[in-house]
């Protein structure tokens, strides 16, 4: 997989351009907003996330992709607009030497490994039964599943120890599963998973690992956002910038 393909895998049109624009309706496959090259007092920028594509069908008469986009918006060359979405994608350039997946082969760490089963429960959890409201709540934000394997984005079911049941049936490495934070200790001094009844959304360092979760309440919960808590691997000042939905 190329630079390209790979940033363009893990953002949308809508991801790069909202950073820009109000979007008119961000939740709908073609969300619109005022021109950002021409002015107008109606709408006629839309954007396509089918064909992750932007369009002006006033004045400009131009459209493109995510990269034209930054291009075009920052006055910036192509190898900078590609920089700059790599980094926001949170590839770590640098460190490639163009090859797109020796990141994926660095032995991992313990908790970087447990956290990588836990984030593939959570999303089996949301495209299984219990995960049926939350992924209804992600749809109408415009998130499908698709999306949301994408996006390291999941579901922790409610209960007092349904990943830490899971992690034991497959013999996960204990001791990585309390230091990464994923099950604590309760006040009765039992163990219990850390989120339940949560849509999670993996965080990433920049090379790619997972390094902990962010959870959002389904209902009224409180609190609303609730995130692993400082780790090993997992520093909170230096990495909850990178949450984009912190605002929703
Ligand atoms: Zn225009």
């Amino acid at each position: 997989m190329t630079l390209v393909d790979e940033v363009k895998a893990r953002l949308t049109i809508v991801d790069v351009v909202s950073d820009y624009l109000a979007l008119d309706n961000p939740s709908s496959r073609t969300p619109k907003a005022l021109c950002p090259f021409h002015e107008e007092r109606t709408p006629s920028f839309s954007l396509s996330l089918d064909h992750d594509s932007w369009r002006c069908w006033g004045a400009c008469g131009v459209g493109g992709g995510m990269f034209d986009f930054v291009m075009r918006a920052d006055g910036i060359e192509f190898k900078e607009a590609l920089e700059k979405l790599a980094r926001k994608a949170g590839i770590e350039t640098e460190l490639r030497n163009g090859n797109a997946d020796g990141r994926r082969k660095g032995r991992k760490s313990a908790l970087h490994q447990v956290n990588e089963v836990a984030e593939e429960f959570f999303f089996r959890q949301l495209e299984g039964a219990q995960g049926e409201e939350a992924l209804a709540h992600l749809k109408s934000r415009g998130i499908d599943s698709q999306t949301a394997c994408r996006r390291g984005i999941g579901f922790a079911p409610g209960g007092v120890n349904s990943l830490f049941a899971h992690l034991k049936s497959i013999g996960a490495d204990s001791q990585a599963v309390v230091q990464a934070g994923l099950i604590v200790k309760g006040e009765d001094g039992s163990w219990r998973d850390m989120f339940a009844n949560r849509i999670t959304i993996s965080i990433r360092d920049p090379r790619g690992n997972i390094i902990g979760f962010g959870a959002r309440a389904m209902g009224d919960a409180q609190p609303k956002y609730l995130n692993t808590h400082e780790t090993a691997i997992f520093n909170k000042s230096q990495t909850l910038y990178g949450l984009h939905w912190a605002s929703d």
